[in-house]
């Protein structure tokens, strides 16, 4: 199956991957995490992108495209995979589309989470990431085993520096400025299944399975 997830900071597109890849056995490809590696390691790329990310801006379509289109270039990519937080603009979406049409291997599938804002808000403020293996906890709703430790890999857990407020509301900004044009774009194509993120994890999972279920994706 071949996925894209669109929706605003905090809708549930990381953990709703985590379940899909286990299940569906797909490779997971999460811009946001691919440019926090690259900032971690204080590469020149890093460098350039990291202003943006600690704004809450978008990193420029010409600096996300090439990254992009490395990473589907490798193997584990050919057995399906599900995009999450990429595409972020029209332009990325129609250079995502072309290449995809190049290898004959279309979109299945737009999974579009919609969450009021104040619900994201507080999602995001209370959301703790492992750095390491990418894993996302809640303290409120889904914290884990050990206090600020991943469950996963044993590796210390972070508050994200965009998922405090003041940077917050630039990336709901930058969603609906940048991002929300997407619904349109995909629901020409036929491509879009919307879903409620407002919801526990589980139903979402559930709402997403069924749907892929009966496309036979
Ligand atoms: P995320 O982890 O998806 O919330 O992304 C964190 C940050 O990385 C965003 O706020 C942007 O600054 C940047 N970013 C991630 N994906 C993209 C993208 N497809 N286009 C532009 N910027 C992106």
């Amino acid at each position: 199956m071949r996925c894209v997830l669109v929706g605003p900071p905090g809708c549930g597109k990381g953990t709703l991957s985590g379940s899909l890849i286990e299940k569906l056995q797909i490779t997971h490809i999460s811009t946001g995490d691919i440019f926090r590696e690259h900032r971690a390691t204080k590469s020149e790329f890093g460098q350039k992108i990291a202003s943006y990310i600690d704004k809450g801006e978008l990193v420029p379509d010409e600096l996300v495209l090439d990254i992009v289109f490395d990473r589907l270039e490798k193997p584990d990519c050919a057995k399906g995979f599900i995009f999450d937080g990429f595409p972020r603009t029209v332009a990325q979406a129609e250079a995502l589309q072309a290449r995809l049409a190049k290898a004959g291997k279309p979109l299945d599938v737009v999974i579009a989470f919609s969450v009021p804002d104040e619900v994201l808000i507080q999602r995001l403020i209370t959301r703790r990431v492992c750095p390491n293996c990418n894993a996302v906890y809640n303290i409120v709703n889904k914290p884990p085993k050990v206090e600020n430790i991943c469950d996963n890999c044993q590796h210390e857990l972070v508050h994200r520096s965009d998922d405090h407020e003041e940077v917050i509301q630039n990336r709901l900004d930058s969603y609906r400025k940048s991002t929300a044009p997407l619904l349109d774009y995909y629901e020409k194509q036929n491509l879009l299944f919307n879903v409620d993120g407002s919801r526990g994890s589980m139903a979402v999972e559930k709402d997403v399975l069924d749907y892929i279920a009966k496309n036979g994706f």
